[in-house]
């Protein structure tokens, strides 16, 4: 069997596989988009904010209020992702010695609201300040 070919085959399964989850992915989300909407129209209807023959605006700043949450949702699991990824420890910027870091919760005013964001801060004993790992420098 030709050794090249089987590399050919196993790197296009790989790829096969990834689109296929890919494609999962995108459908699981339109899916949750349209449900979503869904029962934003029903809660807007049952709560009464939503009557009649609306102003558009108001459905309007209803259906931009629900996407802003989303947004911050979004940016929480990313960084939840990324802190997820991150090593425990980072070098002091003062004295370079290595520290542990702790996660702490840090309030964070995006474009789209206000946002309780995962941070991993360090305390160093000999410096007896805390820092902020700088972006690069964490797991070196
Ligand atoms: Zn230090």
């Amino acid at each position: 069997m030709d050794g090249t070919a089987t590399v050919e085959r196993e790197k296009f399964s790989e790829n096969s596989a990834e689109e296929t989850r890919t494609e999962q992915l995108k459908k699981r989300l339109e899916s949750l988009f349209r449900e979503v909407a869904e029962v934003e129209v029903e809660l807007s209807r049952a709560d009464g904010t939503i009557r009649g023959v609306p102003h558009y605006s108001l459905i309007e700043e209803r259906a931009h209020q629900l996407g802003q949450r989303l947004s911050r949702e979004v940016q929480q699991r990313q960084m939840g992702e990324v802190l997820a990824s991150q090593s425990l420890t980072a070098k002091c910027p003062t004295c370079g010695i290595r520290c542990e870091l702790e996660s702490c919760q840090r309030d964070v005013k995006a474009v789209d609201g206000l946002l309780k964001l995962q941070e991993l801060e360090g305390y160093c004993t000999c410096c007896r300040r805390s820092f902020f790992p700088p972006a690069g420098d964490v797991g070196v």
